[in-house]
Order: C-alpha cells, then sequence, then structure tokens
C-alpha cells in the first residue's frame, strides 16, 4: 500500500519481492499476512548524562581569541580525542592543570583553541523491531548510526527473518540501534548508552527470546555490556550467556565468530568460482567498507591469493594496481588508535581516488560490505566487474538490479551471501547452551558445509532444477519455472517459515 503522497516506502518497496515469491508458492494467505509486517516495532528512548567537552572554535571565532594565554593541561590520558576533533575533559585533567579560560575558551598549545561544553543529559532514539518469531526466538544486529529509522529497522529485521531460514538456523527476525553518530562519543559514553538500552529492553530480550548481535556501529566490546546489564544479578548468569553473540571467545564467544560473515562472503565466491570454471587465485576484488565484514573478507581472499585493488569507505578510497598489502592496511584502520574513524584514507601503501572512480575499477569481483542503497543504476552502469558479492545488506537497488542482469553481470543476494554471521551465532548460541567450546576448525567446517549447501540448493531452484544430492533435496522448493536467485532464495525461506504455520497451526 502506498503512503499518502503515493510513494511506496523502503519498507514496502523490499516487501514487493516477499509478494513475488509467495505467489509463486501460492502461499496460505493467513500466513502471508502474519509475515507482511513485524511482530511488534519496540520504539524508546535512552538517556544518558555526557560528559563536558573541548570543542574545536570555528575559523571565524579564533582572531578574538589570538592573545588568549595558552592552558597548560599535562592531561595524558585525561584528555580523551573524539573523531568529531573534539575532546573529553575528564575532570582529573584539571588536577595539575595551569589553565587560563575567556569567555569559556582555552588554548591548548599542540591541540587547539577549543570552548567548553558542559556535559549534561541526551535523548536519543532506539528501536527493536521483532519481525518474525514462528521458526525460533528473534536474531538480529544492533545498529548504532545516524542515519536509522523505523523504515529501515522493519526492513533489515525483516531480511533477518527470511536470512535465518535460509541459514537453517532456528532463529526468527529482529533488528534495533540506536540513532547516534557513534563516533562522537567516548568509550565511556557509548558504554553507557550500551547499558541504557538493554535497561529498557530487558524483559522483550533473552537468550530464547530475542539475541542480538554486532551490526554497523557496533562490536564485540558493546556485545560485552549488553549480556553484563542482561545478565547482573542473575544467580543463574552463566545459563544467560547466549541473550547476545559476537561476544569475545574469552567471555562465551565462539572462535571464528568476528571473521565469519567475511569468511562466510568468500565460501560463496567459491562455490561461483567453481561454476564458473574461475580461481579465487589472482582474482582483482574491490571492497566498499572496510570494518569487520569488509577487512575479514579481504584479509581471507588475500591468503586465497586474490588481490584487493581497491578499498573505498565512509572517508576516503584507497587504490593499488598490483593489489593492496591486506594486512599493512588492517594495522593502519584498526591498529592504529589515531585513525579514530577507522578510516582507509591516508594509507601510504596506497594513492587515493575518488569514490566515483572507485566503482570503474577494473576487476572480477565488487564486494559491498558497507550500507545499504549504494548501487544504483548509475554505479552498476559503471561497474566492470563478473560478479557483485553482497556482503553488506541491500547493497543494490531495484534499478540497480536491474542493469546489473541487462550487463550480464552475476549475483550472489545478501541474504545467501553474508549469512555466515547468523550462522557463526548459532553456533556461538549452541555452545553457550551447552558451555561447551569449539574450535575454529570445527566452527569453520560447519559454516563452510552449511553455506556451500544452501548456495547449491538456491542454485537449483533459480534454475527450476529439482534434485535430490547427499546434502540436499531441491524438489519440494522448485516452482515449475526459472527464476532469479533473490526470488528463489526468497521462495526457499518462505517455504521454510510457512511450513511451521501449516503443521503446528495457528494459536487463537
Ligand atoms: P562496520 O561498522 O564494522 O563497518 C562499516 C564500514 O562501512 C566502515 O568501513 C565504514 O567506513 C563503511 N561505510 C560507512 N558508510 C559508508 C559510506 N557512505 N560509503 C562507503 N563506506 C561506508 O560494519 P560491519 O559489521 O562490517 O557491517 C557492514 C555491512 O555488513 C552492513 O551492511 C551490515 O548490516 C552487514 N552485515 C554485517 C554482519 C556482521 O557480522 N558484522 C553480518 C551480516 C551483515
Amino acid at each position: 500500500m502506498a503512503g499518502p503522497n503515493g510513494k511506496k516506502s523502503f519498507y514496502e518497496e523490499a516487501m514487493e519481492r516477499f509478494h513475488r515469491a509467495a505467489d509463486l508458492i501460492h502461499m496460505d494467505p493467513r500466513v502471508r499476512m502474519e509475515l507482511e509486517e513485524p511482530d511488534f516495532e519496540h520504539i524508546f528512548y535512552v538517556t544518558v548524562n555526557t560528559r563536558d567537552r573541548l570543542v574545536p572554535v570555528g575559523e571565524d571565532e579564533l582572531p578574538r581569541f589570538a592573545d588568549l594565554r595558552p592552558s597548560d593541561v599535562k592531561a595524558g590520558d585525561a584528555l580523551e580525542p573524539l573523531a568529531d576533533g573534539a575532546f573529553i575533559l575528564h575532570r582529573r585533567a584539571l588536577l595539575s592543570a595551569d589553565i587560563t579560560m575567556r569567555q569559556g575558551v582555552i588554548n591548548i598549545p599542540g591541540k587547539g583553541v577549543f570552548r567548553l561544553e558542559p556535559g549534561g543529559p541526551r535523548k536519543f532514539r532506539a528501536y527493536r523491531i521483532q519481525h518474525n518469531q514462528v521458526r525460533g526466538p528473534y536474531k538480529g544486529g544492533i545498529r548504532f548510526h545516524k542515519d536509522v529509522s523505523l523504515d529501515l529497522f522493519k526492513t533489515l529485521a525483516a531480511d533477518m527473518t527470511w536470512k535465518t531460514a535460509i541459514a537453517e538456523v532456528p532463529f526468527g527476525g529482529a533488528k534495533g540501534g540506536i540513532k547516534i553518530d557513534p563516533f562522537a562519543f567516548s568509550r565511556e559514553e557509548i558504554e553507557h548508552i550500551s547499558l541504557r538500552y538493554v535497561y529498557k529492553l530487558k524483559n522483550l530480550m533473552g537468550p530464547f527470546l530475542d539475541i542480538p548481535a554486532p551490526d554497523v556501529g557496533t562490536n564485540g566490546e558493546i556485545m560485552a555490556y549488553m549480556m553484563r546489564q542482561y545478565t547482573d544479578g542473575e544467580r543463574q548468569h552463566h545459563a544467560l550467556r547466549g541473550v547476545v553473540t559476537g561476544k569475545d571467545v574469552r567471555i562465551g564467544g565462539s572462535e571464528g565468530r568476528s571473521r565469519a560473515t567475511g569468511q562466510g562472503v568468500v565460501y560463496c565466491l567459491e562455490e561461483w568460482a567453481r561454476e564458473k570454471g574461475r580461481s579465487l587465485r589472482g582474482a582483482r576484488v574491490i571492497i566498499q567498507g572496510f570494518g569487520n565484514v569488509g577487512s575479514a573478507a579481504a584479509e581471507i581472499l588475500e591468503s586465497l591469493g586474490s588481490k584487493v585493488v581497491a578499498v573505498n569507505d565512509a572517508h576516503g578510497t584507497v587504490f593499488r594496481e598490483t593489489g593492496l598489502e591486506v594486512a599493512a592496511l588492517m594495522q593502519h584502520v584498526h591498529g592504529n588508535p589515531q585513525n579514530l574513524r577507522r578510516t582507509v584514507a591516508g594509507f601510504p601503501g596506497g594513492t587515493p581516488i575518488p569514490k566515483d572512480d572507485f566503482w570503474s575499477v577494473p576487476a572480477d569481483i565488487c564486494i559491498p560490505a558497507a550500507l545499504g542503497e549504494e548501487i544504483d543504476g548509475r554505479v552498476a552502469e559503471k561497474l566492470k566487474v563478473a560478479l557483485v558479492a553482497e556482503a553488506a545488506n541491500g547493497p543494490t537497488t531495484r534499478e540497480g538490479d536491474r542493469v546489473l542482469h541487462e550487463r550480464g553481470i552475476d549475483l550472489i543476494p545478501d541474504v545467501i551471501c553474508n549469512a555466515g554471521g547468523v550462522t557463526a551465532s548459532y553456533y556461538e548460541w549452541l555452545q553457550n547452551q551447552r558451555l561447551e567450546h569449539w574450535t575454529e576448525a570445527e566452527v569453520n567446517g560447519r559454516l563452510e558445509q552449511a553455506l556451500k549447501k544452501n548456495y547449491a540448493l538456491i542454485r537449483d531452484v533459480a534454475r527450476d532444477q529439482a534434485r535430490r544430492t547427499p546434502l540436499y533435496d531441491s524438489r519440494s522448493y522448485c516452482v515449475g519455472q526459472q527464476i532469479d536467485v533473490r526470488t528463489a532464495a526468497m521462495v526457499v525461506a518462505l517455504k521454510r517459515i510457512e511450513a511451521h504455520y501449516l503443521i503446528e497451526g495457528f494459536s487463537q
């Protein structure tokens, strides 16, 4: 249904594929109704007290403070840099300082001229969308980002319902997070915000109810805060570790989980290369996003002999014709505390190029591993690759999809390509329930088989190739005609979900 201005929402557009696949399998009308809207949409607010900040004085104001006596702040770590150029002023900085302040402005040699902005309470809009739980507890990531909305989280939550069904893990779908630029807050403030988020959500989450994981802007550290908040004061807190996944391995996380999404992308690439008679050795790859997923995929691909020739992120692009040295790039982005935005920009081992040129770097494989809607029709026209492997969620627009198809560029859709993360999250959750610890080889062995099996099954459904193999049976999924891979993946998901409603029935 279109909105008041006749324009469809992002969610409604995303659900068009659901409806197409539902038509193809002649989905029971009541099951369709159950799935077309989320079970629950939680929108709430978290408040925290923020610290005092030193915020750089604007260029226009600087002359007024040209004669301001320099202050001596022997602060050490008591002045904490933020990525937006400000500093958190921890009060211990004042103990040994010799300070001159005029109209709240202070001049710190070597750092700049700053205005002191007193901290105080701040309010953030938070979300948790629980889309469907017929196959198991709600499952999905937590995103901390400034551009989030109800519409976006609804779409991503529904995607998780399809993805968990495709990956055949016993979970449903959810997504949530906070509208915030996490780079503009200190570690301590982020900790408090994360704790408060779980404080509000506690009754709605749990190892058998709703299980968050890291997504854009969150990580294992934040998952640890969330687990602590959820289990705090609980006598049997060890039994509750499975309330979040993506934890540090030392506190109940799984070996292989932090790299699992990138690893899963590579397993899919191996299947694609095998089918096409290509080799990943020597293959040229361009990657957008060098966070958890993009950097892991880059490392694994390099170890297989591929060349990562260009990487783009939110703040820049680096290029090297003969392949970037991934270990050095990792160190530059994730191993350097001065690199506050954790960006590839400024990497000395590559040449900076404009983002627009990134898309037209000739390569074999393009891996979008950043945000959604990056590959639109214009970008799809520019690409000089044989395959787009969607590591990010929803990176290709409908127009982008159409152009890729028209240009004969292969596509591995997100719900298959990045399912390694949720699959390894399931392994983490299982280990938590059993109080076990599996080796990385065990995790990766299972992950490889699971992803490659589903990849092959979906390819058969797309080609309408009904058959039974030792690993899978595509006969009950084929719809009697050839369909695109995205729709085939949705068909597999919907058949698995529908079975629960049809066999278990509906409670009234
Ligand atoms: P991350 O926060 O670790 O990294 C995000 C990366 O994207 C950063 O390098 C950032 O600079 C870049 N980026 C942000 N905005 C950009 C822009 N406008 N242009 C170019 N680059 C931009 O996040 P992540 O966990 O690596 O997730 C990346 C994608 O993979 C997301 O779409 C996420 O939903 C998806 N995903 C993640 C997981 C997981 O296990 N982390 C699992 C499945 C899917």
